[in-house]
């Protein structure tokens, strides 16, 4: 059985680890490119777009492709609509993984927006001096606010860049003192995240929690609709071992 997952996040490579040496199962995970040197998972790996709903659909059909995992991360909405589009096109069987999203705790102060757009525009009420972790390639939305801004992004953000931005590349996991003290040292008074879930970069919310900051939170996307959702990789390999 010829299996595709759509990676990019910790628990595709999970996923991978997990059924690539079940006997039977060919495995494949796919990367969008954008991130040098990602950890690997076990198995294959394809790097690059498809082109589209077309590439993804003609690249299951010449695969012979039996199963799909769209194992991307929750704000990647374009890859997450064409696996959904393809899979339709091919009849292969696809099933969604998602973690699942944060909630706000006992002395949070959660702010939410729909988007980036709306997240930058109630950023300057909510403090001078923002810890930016929405992502390397979302920085536009903000790039007009005269505020200081402390950047963090696994590799370097994409322009336009905020005229006064400190750029930080590190990637997660991050523990909760190295959280704290990053607010301590650069006298962080919001923090600005996506909804992304998981525990890997969650640290930051309970530091934020912890020093009584203001947190800006990006709603997510919706996910494409009828595509079954599995929210652990345990769920999704269970799936492609009975499906
Ligand atoms: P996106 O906007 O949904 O996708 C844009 C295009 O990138 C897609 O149309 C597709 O090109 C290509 N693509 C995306 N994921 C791919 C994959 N796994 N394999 C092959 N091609 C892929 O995606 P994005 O938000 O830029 O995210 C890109 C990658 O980074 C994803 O794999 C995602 O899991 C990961 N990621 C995203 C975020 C985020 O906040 N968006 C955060 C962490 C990790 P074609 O149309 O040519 O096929």
């Amino acid at each position: 059985m010829r299996v595709l997952i759509l990676g990019g996040t910790a628990e595709a490579r999970a996923l991978a680890d997990m059924v690539a040496g079940d006997a039977g199962l060919d495995v494949t995970t796919s990367f969008a490119g954008r991130t040098p040197e990602p950890r690997l998972p076990a198995g294959q790996v394809r790097t690059g777009g498809f082109g589209g709903v077309e590439g993804l659909a003609g690249w299951l059909r010449e695969q012979r492709t039996d199963a799909v995992v769209d194992a991307t991360h929750p704000f990647a909405e374009v890859i997450s609509r064409n696996a959904a589009q393809a899979a339709d096109a091919t009849g292969v069987p696809l099933v969604a993984l998602r973690r699942p999203g944060w909630s706000a705790g006992e002395g949070d102060r959660w702010h939410w927006a729909d988007t980036l757009a709306g997240a930058a525009a109630l950023l300057p009420a909510l403090g001078r001096r923002p810890f930016l972790t929405t992502g390397r390639q979302d920085l536009a939305a903000f790039a007009g606010l005269p505020l200081r801004f402390l950047v963090r992004a696994v590799a370097p953000p994409l322009p336009p860049l905020p005229a006064h931005c400190h750029v930080l590349l590190d990637r997660g996991p991050f523990t909760l003192d190295a959280e704290r003290a990053l607010l301590r040292e650069h006298r962080i008074n919001v923090l600005v995240t996506k909804d992304s879930g998981g525990p890997a970069t969650a640290p930051k919310l309970t530091a934020a929690r912890e020093a009584a900051l203001p947190v800006l939170v990006v709603r997510r996307p919706p996910p494409p609709a009828g595509v079954r959702t599995v929210t652990t990789p345990a769920a999704a390999a269970h799936w492609l071992r009975t499906c």
